[in-house]
Protein backbone atom coordinates (compact mmCIF):
# COMPACT_ATOMS: atom_id res chain seq x y z
CA UNK A 1 0.00 0.00 0.00
CA UNK A 2 1.45 3.40 -0.75
CA UNK A 3 0.21 6.82 0.71
CA UNK A 4 -1.38 9.57 -1.41
CA UNK A 5 -2.44 12.95 -0.35
CA UNK A 6 -5.66 13.51 -0.85
CA UNK A 7 -9.41 15.72 -0.22
CA UNK A 8 -12.28 13.44 1.74
CA UNK A 9 -15.09 14.09 3.51
CA UNK A 10 -15.21 12.71 6.78
CA UNK A 11 -19.03 12.33 7.13
CA UNK A 12 -21.89 13.43 5.56
CA UNK A 13 -22.01 17.21 6.92
CA UNK A 14 -18.53 17.79 7.35
CA UNK A 15 -16.26 20.04 4.92
CA UNK A 16 -13.83 17.61 2.97
CA UNK A 17 -10.24 18.04 4.43
CA UNK A 18 -6.78 17.48 3.57
CA UNK A 19 -5.80 13.69 4.40
CA UNK A 20 -3.95 10.74 3.05
CA UNK A 21 -5.36 7.62 1.12
CA UNK A 22 -3.51 3.67 0.83
CA UNK A 23 -3.75 3.04 -2.27
CA UNK A 24 -3.62 -0.45 -3.28
CA UNK A 25 -0.33 -2.20 -4.62
CA UNK A 26 -0.68 -2.64 -8.50
CA UNK A 27 -1.63 -6.03 -9.71
CA UNK A 28 -0.90 -7.55 -12.97
CA UNK A 29 -2.97 -5.70 -15.20
CA UNK A 30 -3.25 -2.52 -13.20
CA UNK A 31 -1.96 1.22 -13.92
CA UNK A 32 -0.91 3.79 -11.57
CA UNK A 33 -1.76 7.21 -12.47
CA UNK A 34 -0.54 10.44 -11.39
CA UNK A 35 -3.43 12.79 -11.41
CA UNK A 36 -3.01 16.12 -12.88
CA UNK A 37 -6.45 17.52 -12.66
CA UNK A 38 -9.76 16.68 -11.43
CA UNK A 39 -13.20 18.14 -11.80
CA UNK A 40 -15.79 18.94 -9.67
CA UNK A 41 -19.46 17.76 -11.01
CA UNK A 42 -22.18 18.10 -8.84
CA UNK A 43 -22.70 14.10 -8.25
CA UNK A 44 -19.73 14.49 -5.93
CA UNK A 45 -21.65 17.11 -4.30
CA UNK A 46 -24.80 15.12 -3.94
CA UNK A 47 -22.92 11.53 -3.07
CA UNK A 48 -20.26 12.98 -0.33
CA UNK A 49 -23.34 14.59 1.57
CA UNK A 50 -25.45 10.99 1.15
CA UNK A 51 -28.34 12.71 -0.85
CA UNK A 52 -28.45 9.47 -3.05
CA UNK A 53 -28.15 7.18 0.35
CA UNK A 54 -25.54 6.24 3.10
CA UNK A 55 -21.90 6.26 2.44
CA UNK A 56 -19.14 5.28 3.93
CA UNK A 57 -16.33 7.48 5.18
CA UNK A 58 -14.12 8.75 5.23
CA UNK A 59 -15.09 9.44 1.00
CA UNK A 60 -12.67 10.97 -1.18
CA UNK A 61 -14.90 11.92 -4.25
CA UNK A 62 -14.10 12.59 -7.85
CA UNK A 63 -14.58 11.12 -11.30
CA UNK A 64 -13.56 13.76 -13.81
CA UNK A 65 -9.78 12.40 -13.81
CA UNK A 66 -7.02 13.23 -16.24
CA UNK A 67 -3.05 12.51 -15.74
CA UNK A 68 -0.36 10.66 -17.21
CA UNK A 69 1.09 7.21 -16.58
CA UNK A 70 3.30 6.89 -13.58
CA UNK A 71 3.55 2.81 -13.66
CA UNK A 72 1.91 -0.32 -14.86
CA UNK A 73 1.42 -3.80 -13.91
CA UNK A 74 3.50 -6.61 -16.14
CA UNK A 75 0.26 -7.90 -17.96
CA UNK A 76 -0.86 -4.26 -19.37
CA UNK A 77 -0.84 -3.75 -23.11
CA UNK A 78 -2.82 -1.13 -23.84
CA UNK A 79 -1.15 2.12 -21.65
CA UNK A 80 2.29 2.94 -21.07
CA UNK A 81 4.37 5.07 -18.75
CA UNK A 82 4.25 8.36 -19.73
CA UNK A 83 0.66 8.20 -21.33
CA UNK A 84 -1.61 10.94 -21.16
CA UNK A 85 -5.40 9.23 -19.70
CA UNK A 86 -8.39 9.95 -18.05
CA UNK A 87 -10.78 8.02 -15.55
CA UNK A 88 -14.67 8.57 -15.53
CA UNK A 89 -17.07 7.19 -13.13
CA UNK A 90 -16.23 3.65 -14.12
CA UNK A 91 -13.10 1.53 -13.05
CA UNK A 92 -14.92 -1.69 -12.96
CA UNK A 93 -17.56 -4.17 -13.77
CA UNK A 94 -18.34 -7.56 -14.49
CA UNK A 95 -17.30 -7.80 -18.02
CA UNK A 96 -19.17 -10.69 -18.42
CA UNK A 97 -23.06 -9.88 -18.35
CA UNK A 98 -24.94 -9.11 -21.66
CA UNK A 99 -24.90 -4.87 -21.29
CA UNK A 100 -20.60 -5.16 -20.56
CA UNK A 101 -20.50 -7.17 -23.77
CA UNK A 102 -21.89 -4.67 -25.67
CA UNK A 103 -19.96 -2.10 -24.19
CA UNK A 104 -22.53 -0.75 -21.68
CA UNK A 105 -20.69 -1.21 -18.58
CA UNK A 106 -22.40 1.61 -16.54
CA UNK A 107 -25.52 -0.87 -16.73
CA UNK A 108 -23.91 -3.78 -15.53
CA UNK A 109 -26.52 -6.42 -14.73
CA UNK A 110 -23.81 -7.36 -11.57
CA UNK A 111 -23.39 -3.29 -10.70
CA UNK A 112 -20.50 -1.64 -12.00
CA UNK A 113 -17.42 -0.38 -9.40
CA UNK A 114 -17.54 3.15 -9.14
CA UNK A 115 -14.59 5.45 -9.15
CA UNK A 116 -15.73 6.25 -5.39
CA UNK A 117 -18.04 5.09 -2.79
CA UNK A 118 -17.84 1.43 -4.42
CA UNK A 119 -16.43 -1.82 -3.06
CA UNK A 120 -13.53 -2.61 -5.10
CA UNK A 121 -12.15 -5.62 -6.04
CA UNK A 122 -9.53 -5.67 -3.33
CA UNK A 123 -12.95 -5.46 -0.53
CA UNK A 124 -11.98 -2.20 -0.11
CA UNK A 125 -14.12 1.52 -0.20
CA UNK A 126 -13.03 2.63 -4.23
CA UNK A 127 -11.71 6.47 -3.60
CA UNK A 128 -11.58 8.96 -6.21
CA UNK A 129 -9.68 11.62 -7.96
CA UNK A 130 -9.43 14.52 -5.35
CA UNK A 131 -6.15 13.06 -5.22
CA UNK A 132 -2.51 13.04 -6.07
CA UNK A 133 -2.58 9.20 -7.64
CA UNK A 134 -5.09 6.63 -8.30
CA UNK A 135 -4.73 3.16 -9.33
CA UNK A 136 -7.17 1.49 -12.00
CA UNK A 137 -7.48 -1.75 -13.85
CA UNK A 138 -6.29 -0.90 -17.66
CA UNK A 139 -9.43 -1.52 -19.48
CA UNK A 140 -11.50 1.36 -17.42
CA UNK A 141 -8.45 3.70 -18.61
CA UNK A 142 -9.18 6.18 -21.50
CA UNK A 143 -6.55 7.55 -23.56
CA UNK A 144 -6.65 11.43 -23.71
CA UNK A 145 -5.71 12.69 -27.19
CA UNK A 146 -2.79 15.48 -27.44
CA UNK A 147 -5.16 17.68 -29.19
CA UNK A 148 -6.71 18.28 -25.71
CA UNK A 149 -5.68 19.98 -22.84
CA UNK A 150 -5.40 17.56 -19.56
CA UNK A 151 -7.43 20.51 -17.58
CA UNK A 152 -10.29 20.85 -20.27
CA UNK A 153 -10.29 17.12 -21.22
CA UNK A 154 -11.03 16.26 -17.18
CA UNK A 155 -14.74 16.85 -17.50
CA UNK A 156 -15.20 15.08 -20.56
CA UNK A 157 -14.56 11.96 -18.57
CA UNK A 158 -18.14 12.50 -16.64
CA UNK A 159 -19.92 15.90 -17.78
CA UNK A 160 -18.84 15.17 -21.53
CA UNK A 161 -20.17 11.63 -21.79
CA UNK A 162 -23.07 11.80 -20.03
CA UNK A 163 -24.37 14.78 -22.56
CA UNK A 164 -22.35 12.76 -25.58
CA UNK A 165 -24.26 9.16 -25.08
CA UNK A 166 -27.75 10.63 -25.17
CA UNK A 167 -27.55 13.58 -27.91
CA UNK A 168 -25.94 10.09 -30.13
CA UNK A 169 -28.65 7.69 -28.91
CA UNK A 170 -31.64 10.51 -29.62
CA UNK A 171 -29.96 11.58 -33.02
CA UNK A 172 -28.58 15.08 -32.30
CA UNK A 173 -27.64 15.70 -35.91
CA UNK A 174 -28.61 18.10 -39.02
CA UNK A 175 -32.14 18.96 -39.72
CA UNK A 176 -32.71 18.14 -35.73
CA UNK A 177 -34.11 20.84 -32.67
CA UNK A 178 -32.14 20.53 -29.61
CA UNK A 179 -33.33 21.96 -26.51
CA UNK A 180 -30.09 21.97 -23.42
CA UNK A 181 -31.75 22.91 -20.19
CA UNK A 182 -29.77 24.07 -17.60
CA UNK A 183 -26.11 25.67 -18.30
CA UNK A 184 -23.58 24.42 -15.87
CA UNK A 185 -20.84 21.71 -16.22
CA UNK A 186 -22.75 18.76 -18.30
CA UNK A 187 -24.99 21.78 -20.25
CA UNK A 188 -21.95 23.43 -21.40
CA UNK A 189 -20.57 20.35 -22.57
CA UNK A 190 -23.67 19.07 -24.19
CA UNK A 191 -24.39 22.86 -26.22
CA UNK A 192 -20.63 22.33 -27.71
CA UNK A 193 -21.31 18.35 -28.31
CA UNK A 194 -25.03 18.69 -29.93
CA UNK A 195 -23.41 21.96 -31.83
CA UNK A 196 -20.35 19.79 -33.64
CA UNK A 197 -22.68 17.36 -34.39
CA UNK A 198 -24.87 19.40 -36.57
CA UNK A 199 -28.16 19.67 -34.62
CA UNK A 200 -29.43 23.08 -34.25
CA UNK A 201 -29.32 24.05 -30.44
CA UNK A 202 -31.31 26.31 -28.11
CA UNK A 203 -30.17 26.79 -24.31
CA UNK A 204 -33.05 26.80 -21.63
CA UNK A 205 -31.47 28.69 -18.70
CA UNK A 206 -33.51 29.97 -16.04
CA UNK A 207 -32.79 33.74 -16.34
CA UNK A 208 -31.16 35.67 -19.32
CA UNK A 209 -27.77 35.57 -17.37
CA UNK A 210 -25.69 33.12 -19.53
CA UNK A 211 -27.12 34.28 -22.37
CA UNK A 212 -23.91 35.31 -24.21
CA UNK A 213 -21.89 32.42 -23.33
CA UNK A 214 -25.06 30.00 -24.83
CA UNK A 215 -24.47 31.79 -28.13
CA UNK A 216 -20.78 32.03 -27.45
CA UNK A 217 -20.94 27.95 -27.29
CA UNK A 218 -22.95 28.06 -30.82
CA UNK A 219 -26.58 27.80 -29.70
CA UNK A 220 -28.58 29.31 -31.96
CA UNK A 221 -31.04 30.92 -29.30
CA UNK A 222 -31.42 31.36 -26.03
CA UNK A 223 -34.36 31.67 -23.71
CA UNK A 224 -35.11 32.16 -20.08
CA UNK A 225 -37.32 30.23 -18.39
CA UNK A 226 -38.15 32.16 -15.21
CA UNK A 227 -40.20 34.26 -18.18
CA UNK A 228 -43.49 33.33 -18.14
CA UNK A 229 -43.71 33.45 -21.72
CA UNK A 230 -41.17 31.64 -22.92
CA UNK A 231 -43.06 27.89 -22.67
CA UNK A 232 -46.00 29.18 -24.52
CA UNK A 233 -43.77 30.87 -27.50
CA UNK A 234 -41.45 27.68 -27.94
CA UNK A 235 -44.59 25.09 -27.52
CA UNK A 236 -43.82 21.79 -30.36
CA UNK A 237 -40.44 23.41 -31.31
CA UNK A 238 -37.85 20.50 -30.23
CA UNK A 239 -37.17 17.19 -31.62
CA UNK A 240 -34.95 16.34 -28.46
CA UNK A 241 -34.49 18.41 -24.75
CA UNK A 242 -31.71 17.06 -22.59
CA UNK A 243 -32.61 18.00 -19.36
CA UNK A 244 -29.51 18.57 -17.08
CA UNK A 245 -30.72 20.20 -14.31
CA UNK A 246 -29.83 19.03 -10.81
CA UNK A 247 -33.06 20.22 -8.81
CA UNK A 248 -36.61 18.62 -9.25
CA UNK A 249 -38.29 20.99 -12.05
CA UNK A 250 -42.44 20.53 -13.20
CA UNK A 251 -41.45 18.40 -16.61
CA UNK A 252 -44.95 19.68 -18.21
CA UNK A 253 -43.69 22.71 -19.31
CA UNK A 254 -41.05 21.29 -20.63
CA UNK A 255 -42.58 18.08 -22.66
CA UNK A 256 -45.11 21.02 -23.95
CA UNK A 257 -41.70 21.77 -25.85
CA UNK A 258 -41.38 18.72 -27.50
CA UNK A 259 -43.08 18.36 -31.06
CA UNK A 260 -44.28 14.89 -32.94
CA UNK A 261 -41.92 11.89 -31.46
CA UNK A 262 -39.95 14.24 -29.47
CA UNK A 263 -37.78 12.83 -26.69
CA UNK A 264 -36.90 14.23 -23.06
CA UNK A 265 -34.10 12.96 -21.39
CA UNK A 266 -33.20 13.83 -17.98
CA UNK A 267 -29.51 13.42 -17.57
CA UNK A 268 -29.85 15.62 -14.16
CA UNK A 269 -30.28 13.88 -11.08
CA UNK A 270 -32.28 14.93 -8.40
CA UNK A 271 -32.67 12.82 -5.40
CA UNK A 272 -36.50 14.29 -5.09
CA UNK A 273 -39.17 12.58 -6.92
CA UNK A 274 -40.44 14.20 -10.35
CA UNK A 275 -43.82 13.85 -11.80
CA UNK A 276 -45.69 14.28 -14.88
CA UNK A 277 -49.27 14.70 -16.32
CA UNK A 278 -49.46 11.54 -18.69
CA UNK A 279 -51.38 13.37 -21.30
CA UNK A 280 -47.99 15.22 -21.81
CA UNK A 281 -46.78 12.35 -23.15
CA UNK A 282 -50.18 11.17 -25.46
CA UNK A 283 -50.22 14.42 -27.21
CA UNK A 284 -47.31 14.59 -29.93
CA UNK A 285 -46.18 10.50 -28.58
CA UNK A 286 -43.67 12.09 -27.16
CA UNK A 287 -41.15 10.33 -24.83
CA UNK A 288 -39.19 10.77 -21.30
CA UNK A 289 -36.10 8.98 -20.79
CA UNK A 290 -32.85 8.76 -18.96
CA UNK A 291 -29.55 8.02 -19.17
CA UNK A 292 -26.72 7.67 -17.42
CA UNK A 293 -22.87 8.37 -18.50
CA UNK A 294 -21.63 6.21 -20.96
CA UNK A 295 -19.69 2.97 -21.23
CA UNK A 296 -15.87 2.95 -21.90
CA UNK A 297 -15.85 2.31 -25.54
CA UNK A 298 -18.27 5.48 -25.99
CA UNK A 299 -16.13 7.11 -24.06
CA UNK A 300 -13.24 6.69 -25.84
CA UNK A 301 -14.99 7.73 -28.63
CA UNK A 302 -16.66 10.97 -27.54
CA UNK A 303 -12.87 11.70 -26.62
CA UNK A 304 -11.56 11.54 -29.86
CA UNK A 305 -14.58 13.35 -31.15
CA UNK A 306 -13.92 16.01 -28.82
CA UNK A 307 -10.25 16.25 -30.43
CA UNK A 308 -11.44 16.23 -33.76
CA UNK A 309 -13.85 19.24 -33.16
CA UNK A 310 -11.52 20.72 -30.84
CA UNK A 311 -13.96 20.33 -28.04
CA UNK A 312 -12.74 20.68 -23.77
CA UNK A 313 -14.35 21.97 -20.98
CA UNK A 314 -14.64 25.59 -19.95
CA UNK A 315 -12.68 25.40 -16.73
CA UNK A 316 -11.87 27.06 -14.05
CA UNK A 317 -8.71 26.07 -12.41
CA UNK A 318 -8.78 26.39 -8.25
CA UNK A 319 -6.28 24.87 -5.78
CA UNK A 320 -7.24 21.27 -3.28
CA UNK A 321 -7.84 24.12 -0.71
CA UNK A 322 -10.90 25.96 -2.80
CA UNK A 323 -12.89 22.71 -2.83
CA UNK A 324 -15.15 23.37 -0.45
CA UNK A 325 -15.65 27.05 -1.66
CA UNK A 326 -15.87 25.67 -4.82
CA UNK A 327 -18.66 23.73 -3.84
CA UNK A 328 -20.92 26.72 -2.59
CA UNK A 329 -20.13 28.21 -5.90
CA UNK A 330 -21.03 24.73 -7.82
CA UNK A 331 -24.34 25.06 -5.36
CA UNK A 332 -25.27 28.38 -6.70
CA UNK A 333 -25.17 27.87 -10.59
CA UNK A 334 -21.22 30.23 -10.42
CA UNK A 335 -19.15 28.17 -12.25
CA UNK A 336 -18.43 28.99 -15.81
CA UNK A 337 -18.47 25.85 -16.45
CA UNK A 338 -16.09 23.85 -14.61
CA UNK A 339 -14.00 23.55 -11.60
CA UNK A 340 -11.19 21.53 -12.19
CA UNK A 341 -8.90 21.41 -9.43
CA UNK A 342 -4.53 21.15 -9.79
CA UNK A 343 -4.44 17.98 -7.96
CA UNK A 344 -0.82 17.90 -8.97
CA UNK A 345 -0.29 19.98 -6.42
CA UNK A 346 -1.20 17.44 -3.99
CA UNK A 347 1.76 15.16 -4.73
P1 LIG B 1 -24.06 22.15 -12.48
O1 LIG B 1 -22.79 22.47 -13.16
O2 LIG B 1 -24.34 22.73 -11.16
O3 LIG B 1 -25.25 22.55 -13.50
C1 LIG B 1 -26.61 22.37 -13.17
C2 LIG B 1 -27.41 23.50 -13.81
O4 LIG B 1 -28.78 23.27 -13.47
C3 LIG B 1 -27.09 24.87 -13.26
O5 LIG B 1 -26.04 25.49 -13.95
C4 LIG B 1 -28.39 25.62 -13.48
O6 LIG B 1 -28.47 26.07 -14.82
C5 LIG B 1 -29.42 24.53 -13.32
N1 LIG B 1 -30.03 24.55 -11.97
C6 LIG B 1 -29.41 24.38 -10.78
N2 LIG B 1 -30.28 24.46 -9.76
C7 LIG B 1 -31.49 24.66 -10.32
C8 LIG B 1 -32.80 24.81 -9.80
N3 LIG B 1 -33.04 24.76 -8.48
N4 LIG B 1 -33.81 24.97 -10.68
C9 LIG B 1 -33.58 25.04 -12.00
N5 LIG B 1 -32.34 24.91 -12.54
C10 LIG B 1 -31.32 24.72 -11.71
O7 LIG B 1 -24.21 20.57 -12.31
P2 LIG B 1 -23.65 19.40 -13.27
O8 LIG B 1 -22.36 18.93 -12.72
O9 LIG B 1 -23.77 19.82 -14.67
O10 LIG B 1 -24.70 18.23 -12.95
C11 LIG B 1 -26.07 18.43 -13.27
C12 LIG B 1 -26.88 17.25 -12.76
O11 LIG B 1 -26.54 16.08 -13.53
C13 LIG B 1 -26.61 16.86 -11.31
O12 LIG B 1 -27.83 16.43 -10.72
C14 LIG B 1 -25.65 15.71 -11.44
O13 LIG B 1 -25.67 14.86 -10.32
C15 LIG B 1 -26.22 15.02 -12.64
N6 LIG B 1 -25.32 14.12 -13.34
C16 LIG B 1 -25.88 13.04 -13.92
C17 LIG B 1 -25.10 12.19 -14.66
C18 LIG B 1 -25.73 11.02 -15.37
O14 LIG B 1 -25.02 10.06 -15.68
N7 LIG B 1 -26.99 11.07 -15.68
C19 LIG B 1 -23.72 12.41 -14.78
C20 LIG B 1 -23.18 13.56 -14.19
C21 LIG B 1 -23.99 14.42 -13.47
P3 LIG B 1 -29.00 27.55 -15.19
O15 LIG B 1 -28.25 28.49 -14.28
O16 LIG B 1 -28.63 27.66 -16.62
O17 LIG B 1 -30.48 27.56 -14.97
ZN1 LIG C 1 -20.11 13.27 -12.62
ZN1 LIG D 1 -21.60 -6.70 -16.33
Amino acid sequence: MTPVNAYAAPSATEPLTKTTLDLRDPGPHDVVIDIHYCGICQSDIHIVRGEWGPRSYPLCPGHEIAGTVFAIGPAVTGHRVGDRVGVGCLVDSCRTCANCRRGAEQYCLAGHTATYGSVGADGRITQGGYASRIVVTEDFVLRIPDELGLAEAAPLLCAGITAFAPLRRWGAGPGRRVAVVGLGGLGHLAVKLAVAMGAEVSVLSRSPDKRADGLRLGATEYHATENPETFPALAGSFDLILNTVSAAVPLDPYLSLLGLDGVLVNVGAPADPLSLNVFSLLRQRRAYAGSLIGGIRETQEMLDFCAAHGIGADVEVIRPDEINEAFDRVLAAKARFRYVIDTATLA
